[in-house]
């Protein structure tokens, strides 16, 4: 019942394909990121050229993925993808980038996790559209300077931050997504359910899209489970009440808390009697990971206030005392 877990989001790789939106027009929000891009690619084809290097940040599931396919599309280009671990040794990096076609789109997902012998090879890459490849050993060893076809990277990452400088400063577009509103993502689970011929009511779509943590693959997955227990027990139509009772059975509480979310706040109210708590501290009393914490899970409980960073550590707030029907020990 984890919505984020790596497992969750494998599971999810082949329903992915068919529900990704393909261009623009059908990627809904981020609206001015939409905009800036809309243009950004119109002046890049006058020009005939690649479109800038994108760097795209934020939580997983806001559509990052999606967008840099998007990307190869509005630009009439093809598209490579791999991912920071994938690329282990220079190698690795150099045979993608010589098997480029002028104008692709490499697209790099978790870019903050290439190692920094990796990562040297981009910066003639991205700026110069050449790499520099060693030949020959010992005495022998001299660089040779291939050059590649123009091309436009895409990386994704959950936080800029992780990313060296050097490597940031070469990016021209740099956008981090926003969570997505309520409005947003019932169009997104609307659009979703059409593409999986399943009949859903408009208040299904707003029960469902209330509760998915602002992010579209949480939304589709809950409408994906959803429409199982819809199908088995209500005829395949989903209803407000076939909504409200799966999210129930999903464990997915009235603010759309997962089990985990649930586990980090209760830890800090019950453990550190709110806190603060530094994020070490808490990780190891809950048995999670720090990063998971910080990129994955808490980015959401930030934005909808329910916990908050202090520079002594994490520190739920009332509100959040009042969601889960908590007291402060000295109330
Ligand atoms: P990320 O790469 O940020 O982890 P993905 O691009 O894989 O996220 O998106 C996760 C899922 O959400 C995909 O199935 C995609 O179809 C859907 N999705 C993401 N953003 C949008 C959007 N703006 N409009 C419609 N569907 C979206």
């Amino acid at each position: 019942d984890h919505l984020l877990s790596r497992d969750a989001l494998l599971e999810d790789q082949g329903l992915d394909q068919s529900i990704r939106p393909s261009d623009l027009d059908h990627y809904i929000g981020q609206e001015e990121l939409k905009r800036n891009l809309k243009i950004f690619i119109r002046a890049a084809k006058a020009r005939q050229e690649p479109l800038d290097h994108v760097l795209l940040y934020g939580p997983p599931g806001l559509g990052k993925t999606t967008l840099s396919m998007i990307i190869a599309t509005e630009m009439g280009a093809g598209i490579r993808t791999t991912s920071g671990p994938a690329l282990e040794r220079p190698g690795d990096l150099a045979a993608v980038l010589s098997s480029l076609e002028p104008g692709d789109v490499l697209f790099i997902d978790e870019i903050h996790r290439l190692p920094r012998h990796v990562e040297e090879i981009l910066y003639p890459a991205m700026e110069d559209f050449c790499m520099d490849i060693m030949i020959g050993k010992d005495e022998t060893a001299h660089s040779v300077r291939l050059n590649l076809p123009p091309f436009t990277l895409v990386g994704a990452t959950t936080r800029a931050g992780y990313l060296s400088p050097p490597l940031r400063d070469r990016f021209g577009v740099i956008h981090r997504l926003q969570f997505y509103t309520p409005e947003e993502l019932s169009m997104i689970i609307n659009r979703t359910a059409g593409v999986l011929k399943t009949e859903i009511a408009e208040n299904a779509c707003i029960e469902i899209a209330r509760r998915s943590r602002g992010t579209p693959r949480i939304a589709n997955r809950l409408l994906k489970r959803i429409r199982d227990f819809a199908q088995v027990e209500n005829n395949g139509m989903i209803d407000q009440q076939t909504a409200r009772d799966g999210l129930t059975r999903l464990h997915v509480d009235e603010a759309g808390l997962d089990r985990v979310d649930r586990q980090l706040i209760l830890g800090i109210i019950n453990q550190f009697n709110g806190g603060p708590v530094g994020l070490d501290t808490l990780a190891a009393s809950i048995g999670e990971d720090r990063h998971t914490i910080e990129d994955v899970q808490e980015p959401y409980l930030l934005q909808i206030g329910f916990i908050q960073r202090t520079p002594r550590g994490r520190i739920v707030t009332d509100q959040a005392y009042r969601h889960f029907h908590c007291k402060r020990e000295d109330e």
